[in-house]
């Protein structure tokens, strides 16, 4: 058995018993040299496929020229990246605040929204979960997180300003918004709940009641986004356009970049001081989104996802073991007829990695959008293995 936890390391990760040393594309090789198929996709990260060679050669040169300066000054990179969300975001969400990670984007999407408003209260949608900030774990969907936010009484507050209505139940959803309301956060295509899309009339239903109410409304993308569910975020894929909407995870290839973006009305009452960060938006993060984004649309990714989503559908939904399949684009959940973690160690032991999610028999699929047909194949061969292996779990 490998040791997993570094004996001078907070024991706070569940891990896996593999030691990766090198990863391309959809592939990732361990220090023994064992090849494993990433159909986890590095948590949803790697979007345009591991050490993609345009990110790596962008994150190289901007590294010898300018490894970092602050916020204090403008830099060309940057302004690359703001020109390139701005090309690829829903027409009405043009400008972005760059900060480090989805809590750091969620948070100050929150805080904003509760400040304009002057208003506490957050409706967040059961099994949503958007980070690990004392503001983002109040707003969880998940009654474990909420009680993380609660910190011993000082975060009591925010957790009982927060109404979590049901996944997808729209009739709550409109009883929940009201005047007292702040913000409406959700995440369009949910990751850790088990890859679980809400329906267009939820969102067309939010946009409605955040317009009735003067309530902002959110969408957390930081999973979902960067064109894993077909456009190039859920709201284009959905066609709805929120108030604010946060981005992470796959946006700079596996440098920590984050992006909160908004449009007019909200960016007109900034001033200086409002918002900031001493490291959202250093040159090299920077460099490494704006190569990701240039992939993500030169290499048409959002819609290669939608494709492979037909042919993982096709090839998994005859497999016996799965009840459903749920999700969206490269956002998948399989709902198995016995426990996920049995399975996904099966998976493992067949060269395969995928992920867990809160619901226990859910095994999700974020692999990168750069998977091929041949991959399909490979992830199919090997979940039949891994599932003739475990049926002594079902019903467990
Ligand atoms: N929002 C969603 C939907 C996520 O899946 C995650 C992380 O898994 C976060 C927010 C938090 O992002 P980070 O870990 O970069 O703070």
């Amino acid at each position: 058995m490998l040791n997993t936890v570094h004996p001078a390391e907070f024991p706070v990760y569940p891990r896996w018993s593999i030691r990766p040393a090198r990863a391309e594309g959809c592939l990732l090789w361990d220090e023994d040299g064992r090849e494993y198929l990433d159909m986890y996709g590095g948590h949803a990260v790697t979007a345009v496929g591991h050490n993609h060679p345009r990110v790596v050669r962008a994150i190289r040169e901007q590294a010898e020229q300018l490894l970092f300066y602050s916020n204090v000054v403008p830099l060309a990179i940057r302004e690359e990246l703001f020109d390139a969300l701005a090309a690829e975001a829903p027409s009405g969400l043009r400008s972005a605040f760059l900060v480090n990670s989805g809590a750091e984007a969620n948070e100050q999407a929150l805080a904003l929204a509760r400040r304009l408003t002057g208003r506490a209260k957050i409706v967040s949608v059961e099994g949503g979960f958007h980070g690990r900030t004392i503001q983002t774990l109040a707003a969880a969907g998940t009654e474990k997180y909420r009680e993380l936010a609660r910190i011993g009484g000082a975060g009591d507050a925010l957790v009982e300003a927060t109404v979590c209505v049901p996944f997808d139940d729209v009739a709550a959803l409109r009883e929940a918004v009201d005047a007292e309301t702040a913000a409406v956060l959700f995440e369009p295509v949910q990751g850790l709940a088990g890859a679980r899309a809400l329906s267009s009339e939820f969102l067309r239903v939010a946009r409605e009641r955040c317009d009735d109410t003067g309530a902002f409304l959110v969408f957390d993308e930081v999973q979902c986004g960067c064109g894993r569910v077909g456009a190039f975020t859920a709201a284009q894929a959905y066609d709805v356009t929120p108030d604010l909407l946060t981005l992470a995870k796959a946006l700079g290839s596996g440098l920590p970049i984050g992006a909160l973006l908004a449009g007019p009305s909200i960016v007109e009452t900034l001033k200086n001081g409002d918002l900031g960060t001493t490291f959202g938006g250093g040159p090299v993060p920077a460099a490494a989104a704006v190569a990701t984004l240039g992939i993500l649309a030169d290499e048409e990714l959002p819609a290669r996802a939608l494709t492979l989503e037909h042919s993982l559908r096709t090839r998994l939904a005859p497999l016996a073991g799965i009840d459903r399949i749920v999700g969206k684009g490269l956002l998948l959940g399989l709902e198995l007829d016995r426990p996920a973690s049995p399975v996904l160690a099966a998976l493992r032991a067949e060269g395969v990695l995928a992920g867990g999610a809160v619901a226990p028999n859910t095994l999700r699929l974020l692999p990168p959008l750069v998977l091929e047909k041949s991959h399909v194949t490979r992830f199919a061969t090997a979940l039949e293995k891994a599932l003739a292996a475990t049926s002594n779990e079902v019903g467990a």
